[in-house]
């Protein structure tokens, strides 16, 4: 395996470049060590040429959308983290071969969630009105299959355009079998685990723009009323799970977890699932609080409790 410095001269590609570029500016929990080589590529181009080479080097890549599902660890990531930021393009297909003449609008992977919905509002588009004020990107939010206000993402998604981890790119239309809760066909163990994406097409319908600038703003107020944006956080920290009988957060507050805290990380004061980085928090502190509220769940409940926020890189 060439050096990461022999590899960027190689390579040539259009990008900014950071070494040792610490993740804590980089994710929503304000949390995580150093990417050894941070690479924001300028163009989809860009990208699928690192990804190739890096696979054909054999260097370990991982993909940073808006990092607002991540717990990166205090040591951080090892090798390159793409970060997808500049990857923004959008485009408006004609009303034409789909279902009832719906509009096709394509974003490219790194666009952020808000700010997709905010063109679609401009267009006179709806479907993706209660995605407003959902942090991070368009492919996180597919890779998630993130869900706001019973609405998943994949049910206005139309296809998928990526580069498989063969190297080939590939243009698939979303198929409702290959997605479930918080559970998309790019995550381990799905049939495109490990694939790069690079745009998503949305399935959206001609609507009043008045009213889609309502349900926008009722979103984000019941966010903002919910504390979602008060303190650094990755949302909720664990999935619901029906067969629980209970929200996790229901679950958590009869075990008395409001407010408990190990150091900075905190469980927060409005709402028993989503952990917040209080000030001066490590990642080895936050990942602590969550093992404990797992196991607390275990002893006291039975209860199995399933992170969705990721741990990524070195504790
Ligand atoms: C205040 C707050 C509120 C939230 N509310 C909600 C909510 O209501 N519903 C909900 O579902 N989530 C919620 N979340 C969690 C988060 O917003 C979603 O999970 C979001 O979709 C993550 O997107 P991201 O771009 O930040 O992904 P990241 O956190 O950067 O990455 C998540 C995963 O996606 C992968 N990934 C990202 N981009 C790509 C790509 N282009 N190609 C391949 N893989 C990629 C990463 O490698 C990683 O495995 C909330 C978070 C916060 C901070």
């Amino acid at each position: 395996m060439p050096t990461l410095r022999d590899f960027l001269e190689k390579i040539n590609i259009r990008a900014d470049i950071a070494w040792e570029e610490p993740l804590a500016g980089h994710t929503s929990f304000r949390l995580g060590g150093p990417a050894e080589l941070l690479v924001r590529p300028a163009d989809e181009e860009s990208a699928i040429a690192l990804v190739r080479a890096a696979r054909e080097e054999s260097i370990p890549l991982f993909v940073l959308g808006g990092g607002a599902n991540l717990l990166v660890g205090d040591r951080g990531i090892r090798g390159i983290v793409l970060d997808t930021g500049a990857l923004r393009g959008l485009r408006l297909e004609e009303p034409s071969g789909t279902e009832g003449g719906a509009s096709l609008l394509s974003a490219g992977a790194g666009l952020p969630v808000d700010e997709l919905c905010l063109e679609a509002l401009c267009l006179g588009l709806g479907g993706l009105q209660d995605f407003s004020g959902l942090p991070g990107s368009v492919g996180g939010a597919a890779y998630m299959n993130a869900r706001c206000y019973e609405r998943e993402i994949s049910q206005v998604l139309e296809r998928l355009r990526y580069l498989a981890p063969s190297g080939e790119l590939v243009e698939r239309r979303v198929l409702p079998g290959e997605w479930d809760y918080k559970r998309s066909p790019f995550q381990p163990g799905g049939p495109a685990a490990g694939a790069l994406v690079l745009e998503a097409t949305f399935r959206l319908e001609g609507a009043e723009s008045a009213e889609i600038a309502a349900t926008m703003r009722a979103r984000r107020a019941d966010r903002e009323a919910k504390g979602h944006y008060r303190l650094p956080s990755a949302g909720s920290v664990f999935k619901n799970d029906r067969r629980l009988g209970a929200p996790t957060g229901k679950l958590l507050d009869g075990l008395g977890f409001r407010g408990r805290a190990v150091g900075g990380a905190a469980v927060s004061a409005w709402h028993a699932n989503i952990f917040v980085n209080a000030g001066g928090a490590t990642a080895a502190q936050m990942r602590k609080l969550i093992e404990l509220a797992q196991r607390e769940a275990r002893e006291r409940l039975g209860a199995e409790l399933e992170p969705e926020v990721l741990f990524v890189g070195e504790f």
